[in-house]
């Protein structure tokens, strides 16, 4: 492959040359554990075992990192698999950590309940409030700032160029959580970021078939340790849940416009409708944060969320009504999902500051008909 290929080609192409031995156009599945050595010690290209390397985690670790225009990629068997070695690769027992404090759930219990056990301190700060950012950064012991823009389900906007200059002034790295822009909307690293991490089971795997995780630097020694904890830890990826990741993301910059497009046609339903009093969405030009999202964002994405009158009930009942909406949790799968955040994905949040609102309903605007999806939210809302 040449240089500087366009986001597309690489999503295609990027770690998924033909097969040298049979030509199939599409990297095999690699469902092997060890490898023949030639003679004692003498592998072929490295591969000696699954857990530390396997041609098709290979694949798809080299397209992630093509994507975000990284230098170094690492598959993991979840998001949340990604985010414990991130933390403890990069981290010491006795450091501090400054986080949204509307960070993913699941990254909150691991710092709040797993790593804190470990030693490791947090703040859980509003990250789209830059100057609270650098407020909580305690000089010689902050040594990492966790960011996630668009946040979830309010969809804040942290302005991440900004954290990051904060942060390296500060002597501490940048974690970017990109899952819900995807590289497709949002790159990091080209915004000052050191680090990126995927659940690769929403936008990139996109069919709610796969659970994954994925990270990439460009920082040599950063990759260093993190692929050193991957073998060491062993939250790998199978073969196949690597090629299910690997073929989802071929069509990941196809599947983004659509969400966007889908998502921009429910805004324009819900800012209309008598029964909705907010619309969440960084496209939308009253949106806190929009001019950031203008800047560091391609498209606003597929994510929306919006409060209803009448409160929880009235919230409940509409999540009820929808069907085209398939109601679960979960995002960024080619189907539409509605949800209640307060009673599904955000319940542990309840009596807590990062509480929810009870008539916020968020969607994952998915790629179907749109008018079947503005049909269905119209019957939904009543
Ligand atoms: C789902 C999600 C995770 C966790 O990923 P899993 O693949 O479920 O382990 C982390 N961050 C964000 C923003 C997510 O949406």
């Amino acid at each position: 492959m040449t240089d500087a290929q366009g986001f597309e080609t690489l999503a295609i192409h990027a770690g998924q040359a033909a097969d040298a031995a049979t030509g199939a156009v599409v990297p095999p599945i690699y469902q092997v554990s060890t490898y023949l050595q030639d003679a004692v010690g003498e592998t072929r290209g490295g591969h000696d075992y699954s857990r530390t390397i396997n041609p098709t985690r290979t694949a798809l670790e080299t397209c992630i990192a093509s994507l975000e225009g990284a230098a170094f990629g690492s598959a993991f068997a979840s998001g949340m698999a990604a985010a414990d070695t991130v933390l403890r690769a990069l981290l010491a027992p006795g450091d501090h950590v400054v986080m949204p404090n509307d960070v993913y759930g699941g990254t909150f219990r691991l710092v709040d309940k797993v790593l804190s056990r470990w030693g490791l301190d947090y703040t859980a700060v509003t990250l789209s409030d830059t100057a609270a950012v650098a407020a909580a950064v305690r000089p010689g012991s902050t040594r990492l700032i966790w960011v996630e823009t668009p946040s979830n389900p309010l969809l804040h906007i942290a302005d991440i160029a900004a954290i990051a200059r904060i942060a390296h002034d500060a002597g501490s790295l940048v974690v970017v959580d990109n899952t819900f822009a995807t590289p497709y909307l949002q790159q990091p690293l080209a915004l000052g970021a050191d680090v990126v991490l995927h659940s690769t089971t929403k936008y990139l795997g996109g069919h709610s078939d796969v659970v994954g995780g994925a990270v990439v630097t460009s920082d040599e020694a950063i990759a260093e340790r993190i692929s050193f904890h991957q073998n060491a830890m062993g939250s790998i990826p199978g073969p196949f849940d690597c090629w299910l990741v690997l073929r989802g993301i071929r069509t990941l910059a196809v599947r983004m416009e659509r969400h966007c497009d889908n998502a921009e046609r429910v805004v324009e339903l819900l800012a209309g409708h008598p029964k909705v009093t907010t619309v969440l969405y960084p496209g939308l030009p009253g949106h806190l944060g929009h001019e950031i999202a203008s800047r560091q964002m391609r498209r606003a994405g597929g994510m929306v969320s919006f409060a209803v009158a009448g409160g929880a009930s009235a919230a409940i009942e509409v999540c009820n009504r929808a069907s085209v909406f398939t109601l679960g949790e979960s995002l960024g799968g080619v189907e539409s999902l509605i949800e209640h955040p307060a009673e599904m994905t955000h319940h542990s949040t309840t009596g807590s500051e990062a509480e929810v609102p009870d008539d916020l309903i968020r969607l994952s605007v998915g790629i179907e008909s749109i008018d079947d999806l503005l049909g269905d939210l119209r019957h939904a809302l009543g």
